[in-house]
């Protein structure tokens, strides 16, 4: 029987992740099963549990669960202790295994995928929810000159700032009128809603990457903006969801994937 794993959400019938880990798991010759398990909104850990209890090795979790998943994990990565949110459950004789693959995918995806440096250049992350919460440590690790984090609700982003140690600069969106970034990452859920958050003009230093979360959309508003203001790069989440579930893979079976065929593929189906 081969292992099994799954993806828990509500919804999760859009969830590119079966595709995804049926790839690798073609890639790399490993026998294993991948489902999607949509659990009641109420309903996670007695979902999560049932698949355990019928043989599930693993689980990936998405909205609306992360944070359940956090207080549902026994043994904790560091990482997802710093994101408070899990997105790789492993499933062990006793234990229940949480990690965050989120933010690693974010940084292999800006740095390996887009070949754009994090160390030493200007950081902007626009957005303090959890997506923006479950990439800030692994932005940090990069070393970047700054990290900048801007929130339409300035309370929240200080809050984060602050969780973080406070080597975070937490701003207004009307605070970073004059000031320039290498690297600006939309982790708000405005694309979602067709929006932008309200940017001031000249944000974009020379050779800027624009990054959005957000993928599935064509362009989103924020990297439309990005355009229209010069910014050299612009690349939405689709990478950033591929490498979190290569590093979800590695986690799993200890083989890392070759993600670049996956992405590729997906481009040309349109996602
Ligand atoms: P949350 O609901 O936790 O947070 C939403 C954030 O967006 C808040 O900071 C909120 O600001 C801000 N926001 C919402 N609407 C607007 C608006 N119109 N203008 C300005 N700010 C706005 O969501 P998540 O953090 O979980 O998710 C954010 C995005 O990241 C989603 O689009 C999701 O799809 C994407 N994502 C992509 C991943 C990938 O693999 N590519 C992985 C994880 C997430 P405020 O605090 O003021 O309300």
């Amino acid at each position: 029987m081969p292992d099994q794993y799954a993806v828990i959400g509500n919804p999760v019938a859009h969830s590119k992740s079966p595709q995804i880990h049926a790839e690798f798991a073609r890639q790399t010759g490993q026998d294993l099963t991948y489902e999607r398990l949509l659990a009641p909104i109420d309903g996670f850990t007695a979902t999560a549990a049932a698949f355990r209890a019928r043989g599930g090795r693993g689980a990936n979790v998405t909205l609306p669960f992360k944070g359940e998943a956090f207080g549902y994990a026994t043994s904790l990565s560091e990482r997802a202790r710093a994101a408070q949110a899990v997105n790789t459950l492993s499933f062990e004789d006793d234990t229940i295994f949480g990690d965050n693959t989120d933010g690693a995918g974010l940084v292999s995806d800006v740095t390996r995928n887009l070949g754009c440096a994090i160390a030493a250049r200007r950081v902007l992350l626009l957005g303090a929810g959890g997506a923006a919460r479950g990439v800030i440590e692994p932005l940090r690790g990069q070393q970047p000159a700054c990290l900048v984090l801007a929130n339409r609700t300035l309370a929240k982003a200080q809050q984060l700032a602050q969780s973080f140690g406070g080597a975070i600069e937490a701003l207004s969106y009307a605070a970073l009128a004059g000031r320039q970034f290498d690297v600006v990452i939309n982790a708000t859920s405005a694309s979602l809603a067709g929006s932008l958050p309200p940017l001031p003009p000249g944000l974009f230093a020379e050779g800027a990457l624009a990054y959005d979360m957000m993928y599935g959309k064509g362009e989103t508003p924020f990297l439309a903006f990005a355009r229209g203001e010069g910014a050299a790069t612009r690349a939405d989440g689709l990478g950033m969801l591929v490498e979190q579930a290569a590093e979800s893979f590695l986690i799993w079976r200890g083989l890392r994937p070759d993600t670049a065929p996956v992405l590729k593929r997906l481009r040309q189906a349109g996602a």
